[in-house]
């Protein structure tokens, strides 16, 4: 590679950095306050050392312009609502009692009050609280915590730069607060809120901050032209402000599409873009509306969040090319590295070969301030580094871990048929029903049952080597054995055997397929103090033995009752892992969906004559641009239908989804050709049966009778008029009779009521017909 002419003073710089520290500090520090086993100051204190050790890492890799605001005690989005002074009516009495506590409230609720909503950070598996706001809503300015974060960076040497999220964003997150009319737009609110966002900006300039950076990622998203205008506006009049830092517009995710144009004509000094795969489409956008004349560019062209190694060379051809269309160009992660985990350096058991593939934030960084050394003093100044990062990539693509022979030869022989059940629906329903023989308003439940302590410990134990595989498995089967006869005695018509062996629904699985690793300490946050370790699609998918069929055989011998096969399908394995970057995501999905295929097909070799296949994840992993949404629903129902498509009519195929609006993908969900589906529907009162019924969905449907997501039990009347309100929309026939989702994590008490309510529910509406 030629040397590229040299950008005076490239910085490095990242968006944001895992909050929890190494040894999830964080997390027990906050659980303990919880606790009431610390104080609010050792708490503080425990916050500022991660901060103070988290900025420390990012200048000793050499970062240029570390970020500041970015920590927080459960979220940042809550944060922002603090800044601007949005607590509900509810909090308020709690925030002003003690402003820490009130915090908490506001996140988790308290015995009196609800907490505020939770909902996906975008397409990421991160959760943010929804703010929420009414016509009422009045704005006060609280730059405490940014103010006193970005001094804290500088007394400690540092060049900073706050980091908000941008007030546009902040309204299209947020929702109309309680007893506010429905179709209450948010985004009215913005002449109110810039004030507010005036005013911590000039608090900001006031402490010496020379840059603000306001995260503006709900403009990747479709955006009607109202809402560009909105935005057009806001940094116009923020761009106006005189007494205000230097501004950095950023966006992450996807393409900024007609919001670039908007930006790029704004009167803010800077604007960061992700230049990622996901993103490409900004390179061109950018040079078609003429770059960015005058402005600094931070370019995101280290992935944020994925774990894979930066290809150095596409990165530096990226910079090369942005070069021509900026004043100055500095290089970063493309979002924040909150997505991701800290330090691959803490990975003990992955084979160190196949370590040097990954980049966790730390790794990230340093691939940032490498990419802005090359960008400032030449390829050059970094010989070394492009030549190990090339030997790592060959590694990669040439290992056979991510070729397998056999794995893509079977994949390229897929044919349509593969997918295709070998009778229509219609005629399979009817070779189902003679072959089950279930009643009307057939019951079951999800596939999970409580998760003891028991069964943690016995999990633990093996673990620990304190008890061998039989002993495990002892202790398994007398567990099966009482969720059957409990299911039994309760009279449901089609049982599971509890999924008990199950730590989780995606790192089961993942722990047993060839092609996937998992990490001993690649926590990622999930919400608040919920850390989560995604396993890693790192490889070609292959399964060396069946994963679930002793389980569910074992639990098919205690009873002459159908046993439900369980599975988790391939959308949500891929939705909860770290992909891989170097195939699509389809591709992907094709070998899992393979590997299940014929997991599905032992399980009916064994005796199973109903499989479910979870796809809880179908609608969450939608692209965040409609543009996107066949191709990805394209991929995501055919390795469903290729991971079902093999067994016989008289098999019946149920899947299993949990969110109860799914209007937009109804024609994906039949697509999916299942022979049942059950959804979560008893909070919104059935509205899910009233959309299936309004599609023409032909198939059978469980809509849940029963909300799992508290210990509440409901009465026999009340699943009894669920029931009715069902029937108003799908006929008897095709009818199924169940709760929201699993029960893995309810008590047995609870559970051992509200399912006999259910069944006794059941029983009285079969009564009626
Ligand atoms: N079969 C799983 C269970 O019952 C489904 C979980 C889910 O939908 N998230 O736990
Ligand atoms: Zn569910």
């Amino acid at each position: 590679m030629t040397a590229q002419p040299a950008a005076a003073a490239a910085r490095a710089t990242v968006y944001g950095y895992p909050r929890q520290g190494p040894n999830r500090e964080l997390k027990k520090a906050i659980e303990g306050y919880w606790k009431g086993r610390i104080t609010a100051d050792v708490l503080q204190q425990t916050a500022a050392e991660l901060r103070r050790s988290n900025w420390q890492q990012l200048a000793d890799a050499g970062a240029h312009e570390l970020p500041t605001g970015d920590f927080s005690y459960y979220d940042h989005v809550l944060d922002t609502s603090v800044m601007v002074g949005a607590v509900p009516q509810r909090h308020r009495e709690a925030v002003h009692a003690d402003a820490l506590d009130g915090y908490f409230a506001m996140a988790r609720g308290t015995q009196d009050v609800a907490p505020l909503e939770m909902t996906k950070w975008f397409d990421t598996n991160y959760h943010y609280l929804v703010p929420e706001l009414g016509p009422d809503t009045v704005f006060t300015a609280d730059s405490t915590k940014q103010v006193t974060e970005f001094k804290e960076a500088l007394a400690l040497g540092h060049s900073a730069r706050p980091v908000l999220v941008g007030p546009v964003t902040y309204l299209l997150l947020a929702k109309p607060a309680p007893g506010v009319a429905a179709d209450f737009e948010p985004l009215t609110l913005l002449d109110r809120l810039l004030p507010v966002y005036a005013e911590v900006l000039a608090d900001l300039r006031a402490g010496g901050a020379e840059w603000v950076q306001l995260d503006e990622p709900a403009l990747v998203q479709d955006r009607t032209p109202a809402e560009l205008n909105a935005a057009a506006r806001t940094y116009r009049d923020l761009g106006a402000l005189t007494d205000r830092p230097k501004l950095l517009v950023a966006s992450y995710f996807d393409r900024l599409g007609d919001a670039l144009t908007v930006l790029a004509k704004a009167p803010v000094e800077g604007l960061a873009l992700d230049f990622t795969d996901a993103a490409a489409a900004n390179l061109e956008d950018l040079a078609a509306a003429g770059g960015l004349p005058g402005k600094r560019l931070v370019a995101g062209v280290v992935n944020g969040r994925n774990i894979w190694i930066n290809d150095y060379e596409k990165s530096l051809a990226t910079l090369a090319t942005l070069l021509g269309l900026a004043d100055r160009v500095d290089v970063a992660a493309s979002c924040s590295l909150l997505h991701v985990p800290l330090d691959t350096a803490a990975e003990r058991d992955i084979e160190p070969q196949v370590l040097r593939w990954l980049a966790f934030a730390r790794q990230k960084t340093a691939e940032i301030v490498t990419l802005a050394k090359a960008l400032a003093q030449g390829t050059g100044a970094v010989t070394t580094e492009i030549a190990a990062n090339r030997a790592d990539l060959a590694s990669r693509s040439g290992s056979p871990l991510t070729r397998d022979p056999a794995v893509r030869t079977r994949a390229a022989a897929i044919t349509d048929a593969d997918g295709r059940r070998s009778q229509p629906y219609e005629e399979r329903a009817a070779a189902q029903r003679a072959h089950l023989g279930l009643p009307l308003l057939p019951t079951t439940t999800i596939g999970s049952f409580p998760q003891t302590d028991e069964l943690r410990t016995a999990r633990a134990d093996l673990r620990a080597g304190r008890i061998d595989a039989a002993g495990y498995e002892e202790r398994i089967k007398a567990e099966i054995q009482e969720v059957i006869a409990f299911q039994e005695k309760t009279g449901l018509d089609v049982l599971v055997h509890g999924e008990a062996e199950r730590n989780d629904m995606v790192q089961y699985f993942a722990e047993q397929l060839t092609g996937y690793l998992a990490t001993q300490h690649g926590w990622v946050q999930s919400y608040g103090t919920r850390y989560v370790r995604p396993p890693v699609l790192a490889g070609d998918i292959s399964r060396p033995a069946p994963m679930t069929v002793r389980w569910t055989t074992y639990a098919q011998s205690l009873t002459e009752r159908p046993v439900k096969g369980m599975l988790t399908g391939p959308v949500t394995m891929l939705a909860w892992s770290f992909v891989r970057d170097d195939q699509p995501l389809g591709d992907t999905a094709r070998q899992v969906a393979l590997a299940l295929r014929d997991e599905v097909n032992d399980l009916e070799a064994a005796g199973t004559s109903v499989i479910q296949v979870d796809e809880p994840a179908l609608r969450e992993t939608l692209p965040l641009r409609a543009a996107d949404h066949a191709a990805y629903l394209a991929w995501a129902t055919e390795s469903f239908r290729l991971t079902t498509g093999g067994v016989r009519p008289d098999t019946q195929i149920h899947t299993h989804m949990c969110y109860a609006e799914f209007g937009d993908i109804v024609q994906a969900i039949d697509d999916l050709d299942a022979d049942v589906i059950s959804l979560e529907a008893a909070r919104s009162h059935m509205q899910v049966a009233r959309e299936l019924a309004e599609h023409g969905y032909p198939r059978e449907a469980g809509p849940g009778v029963y909300d799992i997501h508290s210990p509440r039990v409901p009465s026999t009347e009340e699943a009894a008029a669920l029931l009715r309100k069902g029937l108003k929309a799908i006929p008897a026939e095709r009818l199924w009779v169940n709760p929201d989702c699993g029960l893995k994590t309810r008590g047995w008490s609870e559970t051992k009521a509200s399912l006999e309510n259910l069944v006794a529910a059941a029983r009285t509406v079969r009564g009626e017909l």
